[in-house]
């Protein structure tokens, strides 16, 4: 099946311009076909979704196509095995966490590795897999991005066994669902620009934050709905005690300004040099030798930017 959809494809493209419908469908439909290592080195078809991608008359919609294709192949081929897949191999499991993983996610391969971690370690790059294919190249970053912050705070928090517990790439599915919602109703369905995606930022820093691992819970236990999330401002997304913490680590940035530093403290003094808010969270690390003073990394809960500083 792949080797005659790659025929296909390379038929379309063989003219001049290409007809963008039918090189759209082609790539429909290879969407679905369950790629594996070898069908990809047989067929090289690989190359001929790449070549879509560079097709004179292709649209937008499907060059983006043609890169996520290609983009989810690599992710999931490439050899070398990516941080994200080390760190998920080294998380201890839990019972649950692949309560509602697909069964089809990542074939055999991907059964063997769950198999060996325990039967409780799906790895990012098989969830990822779950995400629908969008033809809007930001509705794809929303889903990819907030998947990956909260697959991760779901392992790393042990969501799993917890009352209400979600699967966390559903859930960041939904989040997209509710956001992209909201953009079409406020801004007319122009999805993706600044604005857009600096909101994105900005909640992922949040999910992120390690000062405030209520938030990702109560996302992922139904606490806060997409709905509700996706219209909260970074003051909202602050837990009551974490705004205490802030508040505390304030007073104590104002009062000592040498003082050793938790990791992830908030401070409402240092402010951010892209949108000028004062709501950052910063760790302190020796990067340098000891007698050097310490690097403070900050992130901006407003924006989701990041510098250090010594
Ligand atoms: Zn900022």
């Amino acid at each position: 099946m792949a080797a005659e959809l790659r025929n296909q494809l390379e038929a379309q493209l063989a003219k001049t311009p290409v007809d963008d419908g039918a090189v759209l469908d082609m790539l429909k439909r290879i969407v679905e076909v369950p790629m594996t290592l070898e069908l990809l080195k047989a067929t090289s078809i690989g190359r001929t979704v790449n070549n879509a991608r560079k097709a004179d008359g292709a649209s937008q919609a499907t060059k983006d196509l043609a890169a996520s294709i290609r983009a989810t192949w690599k992710a999931k081929f490439a050899k070398k095995p990516s941080p994200a897949a080390a760190v998920a191999a080294a998380a201890k499991p839990t019972a649950t966490a692949t309560a509602a993983a697909s069964p089809a996610a990542g074939g055999a391969a991907g059964k063997e590795r769950r198999a060996s971690a325990g039967g409780g370690g799906r790895k990012f790059e098989d969830a990822i897999e779950e995400i629908p294919k969008y033809d809007d190249r930001f509705r794809m970053n929303v889903c990819k991005m907030l998947g990956k912050a909260l697959f991760n705070k779901h392992r790393t928090l042990r969501v799993a066994p917890m009352e209400g517990a979600l699967d966390p790439i559903k859930t960041a599915v939904s989040i997209e669902k509710a956001l992209h919602n909201e953009i079409t109703h406020t801004s007319g369905g122009s999805s993706g620009n600044d604005k857009h995606k600096k909101k994105l930022k900005m909640f992922v820093a949040n999910i992120n934050s390690t000062a405030n691992p209520d938030l990702a819970i109560q996302i992922l236990t139904g606490k806060i709905a997409p709905e509700k999330f996706v219209g909260m401002t970074p003051g909202e997304m602050q837990s009551d005690e974490m705004k205490k913490k802030k508040e505390e680590a304030n007073v104590k940035a104002m009062n000592d300004a040498f003082m050793a530093i938790k990791p992830g403290a908030i401070s409402k003094s240092i402010r951010c040099g892209k949108c000028g808010a004062k709501e950052t969270e910063y760790t302190q690390r020796q990067t340098r030798s000891a007698d050097e003073p310490m690097t403070t990394f900050c992130v901006c809960l407003k924006c989701g930017n990041r510098w250090r500083f010594c």
